[in-house]
């Protein structure tokens, strides 16, 4: 009744009446945001879940609708951003640095100067899941084994032909080198088609609880020379560990790893990541219990760590408001 009659009176003053017809189109065009995660066992496609999730919440006051998209992982993730296909994007801290350095794997795109940080998530060490059946141990003992070394675009695949070339390996140092996709690998090993697979992921996360509770299987340390000089010559590597009793192990799985972070372009409006950022740091507490591998995040850390391309004008806009910068 109430509504009628604003409508009638408007209707009668011409002017105001346009005002009320735009006010109603302005509610509804949306603007859609995409992120892209990596395979939906994972802890990226998660994180993208969870983000749009806060996101969406407030959707009819920002107007814009966010969707996590399940895709091949990191290095796809800037490649697709740099195409303007996605507005945002998961990727290791690895592939982030040498996205916008133009470096090792981008080094024939280019530098991709626009990509920005918007913040780091969790960290992500070298997981290796070996069958207890294959006697692997230290990932030495892969050589002459059958390991899923990930599918191309993903940071996995990546890191791995980094950590090869370190150990002074050629791919045939692998009886086989599958390319499966992150959520094929874990039925792979259950079934003895492969004897190991290797990925850079969040801990706990859904694949490897699940490998290591069903399948006679177990976590392999990722220690040695190669490791160590890694770490010493590149910034965004560390040493890391899988603490004893997260799944099946006794003892701390000695590793190295990257963190997660999440990434956008220059080109994506300013009011789109404000909007996204605010979305996660207005509700840091029920964000940090969207996934367990979030449990030990600090905004401190996230809008520092892991970052090397410059952090993008809405990011930064939000963190001074919060007084964090
Ligand atoms: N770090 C992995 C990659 O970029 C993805 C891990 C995940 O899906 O959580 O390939």
């Amino acid at each position: 009744m109430k509504l009628k009659s604003v409508v009638i009176a408007a209707a009668q003053v011409g002017v105001l009446a346009g005002a009320l017809a735009c006010a109603g189109t302005a509610t509804a065009a949306q603007q859609f945001i995409s992120i892209g995660t990596g395979g939906v066992t994972g802890v990226y496609y998660p994180t993208g879940g969870a983000i749009c999730r806060l996101v969406n919440k407030k959707r009819k006051e920002h107007g814009f609708r966010c969707s996590a998209e399940s895709t091949g992982g990191s290095i796809y993730n800037i490649n697709t951003i740099r195409a303007g296909e996605l507005e945002f994007g998961v990727a290791q801290s690895d592939w982030q640095y040498h996205a916008y350095h133009g470096t090792s794997k981008f080094k024939d795109a280019g530098k991709f100067e626009n990509l920005r940080a918007v913040f780091s998530v969790h960290p992500e060490p070298v997981t290796v899941i070996a069958s207890d059946s294959s006697g692997i141990v230290n990932i030495d003992d892969v050589k002459g084994k059958r390991m899923n070394i990930g599918n191309p675009g993903s940071g996995t695949r990546g890191t791995w032909e980094v950590l090869e070339a370190a150990l002074g390996w050629e791919r045939s140092d692998l009886k086989l080198a599958a390319e499966m996709k992150s959520a094929e690998t874990g039925q792979a090993v259950c079934d003895g088609k492969i004897d190991a697979y290797f990925w850079l992921v969040g801990h706990p996360s859904a694949l490897t609880q699940e490998s290591l509770a069903t399948c006679d299987a177990h976590l392999v340390n990722v220690t040695g020379p190669a490791v160590d000089k890694l770490v010493a010559d590149n910034s965004y590597y560390r040493t890391a560990t899988i603490p004893a009793g997260m799944y099946n192990n006794d003892s701390d799985i000695n590793t190295f790893g990257v963190g997660a972070t999440f990434v956008s372009s220059a080109d994506v409006s300013e009011e789109a990541v404000y909007v996204v950022v605010k979305a996660v740091f207005d509700n840091f507490e029920d964000f940090k219990k969207l996934h367990p591998a979030f449990a030990n995040l600090k905004e401190s850390e996230m809008i520092t760590d892991a970052l090397s391309a410059p952090l993008h004008a809405g990011a930064i806009k939000y963190y001074k408001e919060r007084g964090w910068m």
